[in-house]
């Protein structure tokens, strides 16, 4: 095989123009540091699967254009990495909740360089909830000294699914927000492309990208909060099914005659293993307390707390098995507000696994406190909207 034709994507083989060929091995240059960020010419030639002699050709055109900066590695090696230039532009995360709006900004070198969160009423209108974006992230512009065109790609974090189009696909997950294209609500209010995507699968993009799913490529992020939901990495890509609701393992069935769940069906995960069903149930002996505070207690050795967060373990666990059984995920990593209550929650929760899932779609699971936190859906928004920042808009800034 000829250097030229080394790597080539389909298509550009011998005869191919050569020039098209050399913008192909760029992009695959540029793709592989927008979704990583900074990464040696050792490690371009090997993701991008080129010679390293062509990683060199390019990152020296790109560093001529403008496009990507040379960073000190972490011995102090000035030189070294190869990132994406951080005066390229800017991209936005946006975390919509149920009361809070939380908002990041992040160079194309992959650094976080701003970001607010804010408290909203519960049960907020979309308009409110998109003007609290728009003051936000007017402010943080403001704080760093850029205009809004900087900002080249956002992606929107919510807590349901999304159709291909950027509509919530189950209109009682999010009473109010029915039918309305978010995708282009958001474009308008914010002035700016806006991917609209599920929290859970932008927490499995975060933790794949910067937390505890790096190099992973199966891999399942469980969010277990007020809302249960799972984000899948199949194959390394998002997995959302044929209409956006692929992992809503919250609303899969765990108990036939169960009690009322807001989808409209009985006897959901998310009705016997939510945060709310957790603090309910401690509420009759031991009054409404917060989930930090149940944890607290539960980790000084109150069986109260430790019997229910080990209940909620064990039956999440079920349907995780369940899960597994089909997509045989390498890894599960838990997110969400009551993960905070670790191996009191995953210990029962891995025995459950064990319990109910075939032995060969089990064995190897690992199951994992995510790494990012309250921050996931954040910064897998940051991550998504990287992703899908066009070699197009890269040229175009420089
Ligand atoms: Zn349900």
């Amino acid at each position: 095989m000829s250097s030229t034709n080394e790597g080539s994507p389909e298509g550009f083989g011998p005869g191919g123009s050569q020039s098209a060929l050399r913008s192909a091995n760029e992009a695959r240059v540029l793709e592989a540091l927008r979704s990583r960020g900074a990464l040696t010419q050792a490690e371009l030639a090997r993701r991008t699967s080129l010679a390293p002699s062509t990683v060199s050709k390019i990152v020296h055109t790109l560093l001529e254009a403008g496009v990507v900066d040379m960073e000190t590695d972490k011995q102090g090696r000035r030189g070294q990495l190869v990132a994406l230039s951080s005066s390229a532009g800017l991209v936005a995360g946006i975390d919509m909740g149920r009361d809070h709006v939380h908002v990041a900004l992040a160079d194309l070198a992959h650094q976080v360089v701003a970001e607010q969160h804010r408290t909203l009423p519960h049960g907020h209108s979309l308009t409110k909830g998109l003007g609290a974006a728009d003051d936000i992230l007017t402010s943080l512009l403001d704080g760093l000294g850029q205009p809004r065109t900087r900002v080249i790609s956002a992606c929107l974090s919510i807590p349901a699914p999304v159709d291909a189009d950027g509509s919530i696909s189950a209109s009682t997950l999010m009473p109010g927000w029915n039918g309305v294209n978010l995708a282009s609500s958001a474009e308008e209010v914010l002035g700016l492309p806006v991917l609209v995507e599920n929290d859970a699968n932008l927490g499995a993009v975060g933790e794949a990208t910067w937390g505890a799913g790096r190099d992973i490529r199966n891999l399942v992020y469980l969010k277990m909060a007020n809302g249960i939901g799972a984000g899948l990495i199949l194959n390394g890509e998002i997995f959302r099914g044929a209409t956006g609701s692929a992992g809503e393992l919250g609303h899969t069935t765990v108990v036939e005659s169960g009690a009322m769940c807001q989808c409209g069906n009985r006897g959901c995960l998310e009705t016997v293993a939510s945060s709310a069903h957790v603090i309910d149930l401690l509420a009759p002996t031991r009054g409404r307390m917060t989930i930090p505070r149940i944890v607290e207690l539960a980790r000084e050795g109150d069986p109260g707390c430790r019997r229910v967060l080990g209940d909620t373990g064990r039956v999440a666990g079920l349907a995780v098995a369940n899960l597994c059984n089909i997509v045989n995920p390498q890894l599960l990593i838990v997110g969400g507000e009551l993960s905070a209550a670790e191996e009191l929650l995953l210990d029962p929760m891995r025995q459950s696994v064990r319990l109910h899932g075939i032995p060969g779609a089990v064995r190897s699971l690992e199951i994992v406190r995510a790494e990012l936190g309250a921050r996931a859906h954040v910064l897998g928004a940051v991550a998504h909207a990287l992703a899908n920042v066009t070699p197009e808009a890269l040229t175009a800034t420089s």
